[in-house]
């Protein structure tokens, strides 16, 4: 029986999320519905079916956008192609690439342009990586595991570059890192972490509750990267970690043995969904719920640029 629920801080949306919600809901304030939205706007459908409410239009490729309309990039980025694609198709393009993604984006362009291979540490098939791998496709390789280092060819080992996707897990990425050191001495790589501060805190607040729970509930959508990687943090460590998208997922049955929740939220998932957990463990008599660590974030990112300017 569920005698406490333990609540991860900081958890849940970070400044580029946001910002990219915002960016959503003010175009369609600003001109209109629709506006369509070039993937996900962020990885969580109870976001993405809020919008299409209101009038987003979600579409996979810009080719399905009608010529000339509104058309916002998801957080995630997008790759030079994109963008050309949308200038060939007159789009009124609005950017909502999180600043931290766009700093990603702005190494790899540089050390292809001096001429070393970057090796891309990230998950093939995430958006990210297909943004960030489009800006210089001839001299990047995407690698994914210590083994893919291993087995890695570059054409000069003197001139390796590492980046890294936003969203990985910590604790993995800095062994697939010193595989590559160790693999190339001269191996350079960006003056601060590629991984955000928002995966960093989100993981670092889940192995400290982790000790003292018997379940981890995450809430965010499957296809969330951070919010699997606090699902895998968990069984690594030997707690079941289980990935939600919200109280309607949750069954007494399957809480059988467990007396310590802990819950979290990855970086797409609205905090209302978390309220809805904790409501669902209330009504079932369950009186502790409260917050471990402490929430100090203070990240705030500005509007993307097509927005400010139209505002002016
Ligand atoms: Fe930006 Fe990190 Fe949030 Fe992704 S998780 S949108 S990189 S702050």
């Amino acid at each position: 029986m569920v005698k406490r629920v333990l609540l991860a801080a900081p958890r849940g949306y970070c400044a580029g999320v946001e910002r990219a919600v915002e960016t959503v809901e003010l175009a369609l304030r600003r001109y209109g519905a629709p506006v369509y939205v070039r993937k996900q706007i962020v990885h969580n459908s109870h976001v993405v079916r809020t919008l299409v409410e209101r009038g987003a239009i979600f579409v996979e490729h810009e080719d399905e956008v009608p010529e000339g309309a509104t058309v916002v990039f998801s957080a995630h980025g997008v790759s030079p192609a994109v963008r050309a694609g949308a200038a060939r198709r007159s789009l009124r393009t609005i950017d909502a690439t999180c600043p931290l993604v766009t700093k990603v984006h702005a190494e790899a362009r540089r050390y292809a342009a001096a001429g070393y291979t970057v090796v891309l540490v990230g998950h093939a098939g995430h958006e990210e990586v297909e943004g960030t791998m489009g800006e210089a496709p001839a001299a990047t390789v995407l690698v994914q595991s210590v083994a893919e280092v291993e087995r890695l060819s570059v054409p000069d080992p003197e001139r390796v570059a590492y980046v890294t996707q936003t969203t990985l897990s910590i604790d993995e990425t800095a062994e697939i890192i010193a595989a590559l050191r160790q693999r190339f001495p001269r191996l350079h790589g960006p003056a601060k972490e590629d991984i955000c501060y928002a995966t960093t805190n989100r993981q670092l607040a889940v192995k400290a509750l982790l000790p003292h729970v018997d379940l981890l509930l995450v809430v965010g959508s499957p296809n969330s990267s951070n919010s699997q990687r606090l699902v895998e943090l968990a069984r690594a460590t030997g707690v079941e970690g289980r990935l939600i998208e919200g109280a309607h997922e949750l069954d007494e049955r399957s809480l059988t043995g467990v007396e310590t929740v802990g819950l979290t939220s990855g970086a797409s998932a609205p905090e209302t969904l978390v309220d809805g957990v904790c409501a669902w463990f209330r009504e079932r008599g369950v009186a502790e719920i409260r917050e471990v660590g402490r929430d100090d974030e203070d990240v705030v990112f500005k509007l993307p640029a097509e927005l400010r300017r139209s505002a002016a």
